[in-house]
């Protein structure tokens, strides 16, 4: 009898109990709203986003409703207007060009390259049709992040970072997020910190961060962020900057911060088991394997790899197989969008592009979660059950 996985691909860890703790005192207190304090209190909102901008080394940070609602916020901030160009990666997850499309902004796609990182060379190419450029470390991968800034700057385009698949990780020892003018994080249950949803936004630049601060619902009650410039920056936009409310509560906060404190041991045991299954589908023959470079330190919260110009039905197959023996992957290359993954051409909103590199990469990913509930064996298994499927399809006829 064949091996088959028992375990499941969507299950996270449970809230750790400091932060279950933390949780039922914000709920006994009742005080849920940010701005809802007693005397001299500070929010577990605003200690939340002290405690990330002291991780990120920032010195603003903002918490709001979601991943998605940080990028839209931005975008806002750095200037985005209806009709405006926005560059983007072609390989990302739908909210990314979803939040260009938020603000009436047309979202134009850069290829992929097949270390799954934004293709430099198409982005240069391009640099001149936008002034800012939404970078999604889709998947957790990092493109040469100096080559990027060069660039960017060279062309005088902005960059905002989606960091949604990088919290904790770096380009060259800097943390992710800490190139771009801003930087956004998602504390989505299937992210690298749980609150459900919820998300993070974080940039130096004062004047960027009131006009966010202000748009994200602050009333005039910006005075009560901790991680925020001071009052006084607000003084010429407050009556400019139109409210749109996306603010994070205290039970969120608070069930996230013990959860930050912990970020970089949970980092590592991500990493173990990236390296797990990534040893074990080393040299599959018909599988290509990501390769990571030695300036990127990841957060392997998922792995990836390649089945280069496969058939859609020796790919679709090879799926039906691995999950009849309990192993669930994704494919980014599928024609319908399902689940979680589609394509550049399934955003129908964006003006269609020709993006031939990405079509022949994107038809060859396949996606993979390691949620932390697994054990080492588990992953060893996955592992097992990969390679020897693939190596069953790939010997029959017609596979490439
Ligand atoms: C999850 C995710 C987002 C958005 O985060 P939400 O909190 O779900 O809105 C943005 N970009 C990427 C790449 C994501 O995976």
């Amino acid at each position: 009898m064949c091996e088959v996985f028992k375990g499941s691909f969507t299950q996270q860890e449970p809230i750790c109990e400091a932060g279950i703790k933390a949780a039922v005192e914000v709920m006994r207190h009742g005080r849920l709203h940010r701005y809802n304090i007693a005397e001299g209190e500070i929010a577990e909102t605003a200690r939340l986003e002290q405690e990330f901008a002291a991780f990120m080394g920032t010195d603003y940070c903002l918490a709001v409703a979601s991943g998605g609602y940080a990028i839209a916020l931005a975008l806002r901030a750095v200037g985005v207007k209806a009709g405006d160009r926005v560059l983007t990666n072609a390989f990302t997850l739908a909210p990314v060009p979803g939040a260009i499309a938020s603000l009436g902004a047309i979202p134009v796609f850069v290829e992929v390259t097949q270390d799954l990182t934004i293709d430099l060379d198409d982005l240069a190419a391009r640099s001149d049709q936008a002034k800012v450029l939404l970078l999604s470390h889709m998947r957790g991968h990092i493109c040469d992040m100096d080559r990027l800034m060069e660039i960017c700057d060279a062309a005088g385009v902005v960059v905002v970072e989606d960091c949604a698949h990088t919290m904790g990780a770096r380009w060259r020892g800097v943390l992710s997020g800490r190139h771009g003018a801003v930087a956004c994080y998602s504390t989505q249950t299937y992210k690298h910190i749980n609150s459900g949803e919820g998300g993070l936004l974080i940039s130096d630049d004062a004047a960027l961060m009131a006009r966010a601060i202000m748009m994200s619902g602050s009333y005039m009650l910006f005075a009560r962020h901790t991680a925020a410039p001071p009052p006084q920056e607000f003084d010429s936009i407050k009556y400019e900057m139109p409210n749109i409310s996306g603010r994070m509560d205290n039970l969120r906060a608070a069930i996230l911060r013990p959860q930050l404190a912990r970020l970089a041991q949970q980092c590592a045991a991500w990493n173990e088991r990236y390296r797990t299954v990534e040893k074990g589908l080393q040299s599959t023959p018909g599988l290509t394997v990501i390769s990571r470079p030695r300036e990127e330190e990841f957060v392997g919260s998922s792995i990836q790899f390649l089945l280069l110009d496969w058939t859609d039905a020796a790919i679709a197959g090879l799926l039906d197989r691995c999950a009849a023996r309990g192993v669930e992957l994704k494919w980014f290359g599928g024609a319908e969008p399902a689940g979680f993954t589609s394509r550049y051409d399934s955003w129908r909103y964006a003006p269609s592009q020709s993006l031939p590199q990405s079509d022949r990469i994107l038809r060859a990913i396949v996606d993979m979660r390691l949620p932390l509930t697994f054990s080492l064996e588990d992953c060893a298994q996955i592992a097992r059950i990969i390679r020897a499927e693939v190596g069953a399809v790939w010997q029959s006829p017609g596979v490439a």
